[in-house]
C-alpha cells in the first residue's frame, strides 16, 4: 500500500466476539495485501484465540495470531466491523501505538475512530467496503479472497434475505461466485451445520421463549435467554448460541426479538432484531451498544430478569419518548 514502508507491519483487527462479516472483510482484505506483496502481516481479535467451528475453513486463517502475540506497534493498524473503539477490546492500545488507522465499516454508528475512516452505512457489510478498497487497489479477485467475502456478505445479508440486500449485493455476488466458489458448501458449512447437542440445546432455550404481545409499545416482544451451565450440559461452544436469535425472531406475533446469553464472566450479551417497527440500535445504544437499526446488541450485567426489564423500558420508551418514532 502507498505509504507503507517496504517491510512495513501491518496489522489487522476485527470486532471481539467476530462474525463471518468481521472474520471474512479480515481475512479477504488480508489476503488481497498480500498479492499487494505486503509480507509482514498478522490478523487478530481481542478476548480468546478461538475461531468459531463455521469459519475453520476459511482461506488465510494462517495470518490470524491470539491477541497477546500481535505486533504491540505496527506500522498500519486496519479496523475490521468494529463500530467503536471498545469493539478492540484490550488491543484499542494499537490505535495510539501504530502509525497510521484505517477503519473499514458499515455501523451508522461508527465514532470514525480512525485516521483514515471508510465507513459506508449503505453498505450491506464490511465485505463490500473491504471490496471496494481492493478494487481501487487494483487487487484482482481469486477464490481464496472471494470466499472469505462471500463468507462476510452472506452473513450480513442473512443469506441475501434482508433489506440491504441491493442490486450492487448481488452483483459483488455474481463476481465473487465467478472465481468458481461452491456457495452450496460454503452454506452448509456456515449456517447448517452444528453438533447435535446444539439441536437440543436449541429445543430446550426455545421451549423458555417468552412472548410478550403488549411488548415493545404493543408492537410484541419475544425472547429467551441461556446460561452457561446449558452450554456446560449439552458440552457446545458459546459460537453455537449465535444462530439462535434467526429461530426466535421469526415470531409472527413479535416485531422485536431477543436473545439474552450469559458469557463465561457472568455477565449478558444481548442480541436484539426488529421487523421495522422498532428501531433497536437506539435501544443498544441506550444501553450501552451499539449496531444496526433492526439487528443490533449489548453487554449488561445483573440476572436475566433484570436485564430484560432494561429492554422493556427502553423499548416502550424507544417508541414513545419525544423526538422518537
Ligand atoms: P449480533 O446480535 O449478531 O451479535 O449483533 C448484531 C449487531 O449488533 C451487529 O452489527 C453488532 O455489531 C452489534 N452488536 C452486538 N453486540 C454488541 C455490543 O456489545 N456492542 C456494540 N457496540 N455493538 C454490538
Ligand atoms: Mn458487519
Amino acid at each position: 500500500m502507498r505509504g507503507l514502508p517496504p517491510d512495513g507491519r501491518v496489522l489487522l483487527i476485527c470486532h471481539v466476539n467476530p462474525d463471518g462479516d468481521a472474520l471474512g472483510s479480515m481475512l479477504g482484505f488480508g489476503l488481497g495485501l498480500r498479492r499487494l506483496g505486503v509480507r509482514r502481516m498478522q490478523a487478530t481479535f481481542p478476548g480468546p484465540p478461538e475461531v468459531p467451528e463455521p469459519f475453520r475453513g476459511l482461506p488465510g486463517l494462517d495470518l490470524l495470531v491470539p491477541a497477546a502475540e500481535a505486533y504491540p506497534d505496527p506500522d498500519l493498524v486496519i479496523c475490521f466491523d468494529a463500530a467503536s473503539e471498545s469493539r478492540l477490546g484490550d488491543l484499542v492500545d494499537r490505535l495510539e501505538t501504530a502509525g497510521a488507522a484505517l477503519v473499514l465499516d458499515h455501523h451508522a454508528s461508527n465514532t470514525c475512530f480512525g485516521r483514515i475512516n471508510l465507513v459506508d452505512p449503505h453498505a450491506a457489510a464490511t465485505s463490500v467496503v473491504a471490496e471496494g478498497l481492493l478494487a481501487r487497489l487494483g487487487v484482482p479477485l481469486d477464490a481464496g479472497i472471494a470466499e472469505c467475502l462471500y463468507v462476510a456478505l452472506s452473513t450480513d445479508t442473512g443469506s441475501f434475505r434482508f433489506e440491504a440486500t441491493t442490486p450492487a449485493v448481488h452483483q459483488l455476488a455474481a463476481r465473487l461466485l465467478a472465481t468458481g466458489i461452491r456457495p452450496g458448501d460454503i452454506s452448509r458449512r456456515i449456517f447448517d451445520t452444528r453438533p447435535f447437542g446444539a439441536v437440543r440445546l436449541f429445543g430446550e432455550v426455545l421451549g423458555r421463549a417468552r412472548l410478550e404481545p403488549a411488548g415493545a409499545a404493543g408492537h410484541g416482544l419475544v425472547w429467551t435467554y441461556a446460561t452457561q451451565d446449558d452450554l456446560a450440559r449439552h458440552d457446545q461452544r458459546p459460537y453455537v448460541l449465535e444462530a439462535l436469535i434467526d429461530s426466535v425472531r421469526c415470531t409472527a406475533e413479535a416485531d422485536v426479538s431477543c436473545v439474552v446469553k450469559q458469557t463465561p464472566t457472568g455477565d449478558w450479551a444481548v442480541s436484539m432484531r426488529s421487523k421495522g417497527a422498532v428501531d433497536v440500535s437506539r435501544v443498544a445504544v441506550a444501553l450501552g451498544g451499539g449496531g444496526h437499526r433492526f439487528a443490533a446488541g449489548f453487554t449488561g450485567s445483573g440476572t436475566v430478569d433484570e436485564v430484560v426489564d432494561r429492554i422493556r423500558a427502553e423499548l416502550d420508551g424507544a417508541l414513545t419518548g419525544p423526538g422518537r418514532l
